[in-house]
């Protein structure tokens, strides 16, 4: 499987040379290739392959994943992949859309795809995707924690969707700022990175690799990071730090 990062910034007035795109992932498997997202700012070379895709898979309607959140877009022509709520969020749909019910599992060509609904946003609620080729990753950009508080399910959906992944690519908002809110009892935000990693060794993710970059991330100082990252980590997970171009075989 080869893991292609077009951006790794999220939904920030901050940007680097490493993070200036929004956030979006090109998994390539055989002759299969799908992208996740397709925010407002994307590289250029992004918007002349996005119809060599297979499909598009949408994680949610902010405007950093989901440009028809902003605007008109009849140029993709690939099948586009969202929830029903996510389609219904705004008045622009994609030409050819494709609704998908979280937990029930399809078929991309030689990839097995399902989504499970997270913890994000209570006005654009998100969903994270679990992909499984030859390795099986799981791509959660905007996450605060799967299950609500309080529901017993809750472990055992948090465990359905970490169970058996070989690799986590996931929420880089914060390192350790909390930047989670509460609104009615309800959950929004972002998970620290500090908290993503607890899931990797409580669910034996060996592997993580940090996207959708916040303040915190884009304007650290390079080795504290490290050096945190480094602590996190215990020995336990292999944590990178992807930037706008990053490329990656697993
Ligand atoms: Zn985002
Ligand atoms: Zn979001």
């Amino acid at each position: 499987m080869l893991l292609e990062f077009p951006g790794t910034r999220g939904e920030i007035e901050e940007e680097s040379e490493k993070h200036r795109y929004h956030s979006s992932i090109v998994v390539n498997e055989g002759d299969t290739s799908i992208l996740i997202d397709f925010g407002e700012k994307h590289p250029p070379y992004l918007r002349d392959r996005i119809n060599d895709f297979n499909a598009l898979l949408i994680t949610h309607a902010h405007p950093d994943h989901y440009i028809w959140t902003l605007r008109e877009e009849k140029e993709v022509k690939i099948p586009v992949y969202l929830t029903e709520v996510t389609l219904n969020y705004g008045q622009n749909k994609p030409v050819n859309y494709h609704v998908i019910v979280p937990e029930e599992s399809f078929e991309l060509g030689s990839i097995n795809v399902v989504a499970y609904e997270v913890i994000h946003s209570l006005r654009c609620p998100a969903v994270c995707y679990k992909l499984k080729g030859s390795k099986v990753l799981v791509y959660a950009p905007d996450i605060v924690d799967i299950g609500s508080e309080g529901d017993e399910e809750k472990s055992d959906r948090k465990r359905k969707v970490f169970e058996n992944v070989d690799i986590l690519i996931a929420d880089g908002s914060s390192l350790d700022v909390n930047m989670v809110r509460r609104k009615d009892n309800k959950l929004f935000g972002h998970a620290r990175i500090k908290t993503i990693v607890g899931w990797c060794k409580k669910y034996r993710i060996g592997s993580l690799i940090i996207t959708h970059c916040g303040k915190q991330l884009v304007t650290i100082d390079e080795k504290e990071l490290q050096k945190k990252l480094y602590e996190y980590a215990e020995g336990k997970v292999d944590i990178r730090v992807a930037y706008d171009g990053y490329i990656e075989e697993i």
